[in-house]
């Protein structure tokens, strides 16, 4: 009976991980902005909400604009500019995360 159950949970743990690999693998698919795809948690075709969150590299850019460019208080610029942001895609229907595009490139 023990033994039977503790398979049970084994089984389960290894297609709970299965399951976070394929989800990975949807995450790298999203872009910069939003896209059209089925959620793979609650199945629908949906339009991602994507959300700009500023990255280590947003404020890389502004410490290097506010050096360079101080007198023009460029330093709150990039905290604008979707440009240096990482983007967080979100399903709208339930409201699940869904992945996460990142900033390669700082310009
Ligand atoms: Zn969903």
């Amino acid at each position: 009976m023990n033994i039977a159950k503790m398979d049970n949970m084994t089984y389960q743990q290894i297609t709970q991980s299965t399951n976070e690999v394929n989800i990975e693998m949807d995450l790298l698919q999203v872009g910069s902005e939003p896209v059209g795809m089925r959620c793979p948690h609650c199945h629908e075709e949906i339009m991602t909400r994507a959300d700009y969150k500023n990255s280590s590299k947003t404020h890389l850019a502004a410490l290097i604009l506010g050096l360079l460019f101080w007198w023009l208080c460029c330093c709150i610029l990039p905290y604008f500019l979707k440009r240096w942001k990482n983007v967080e895609h979100f399903c709208p229907n339930c409201r699940r995360f869904l992945g996460v595009y990142t900033r390669n490139k700082l310009f």
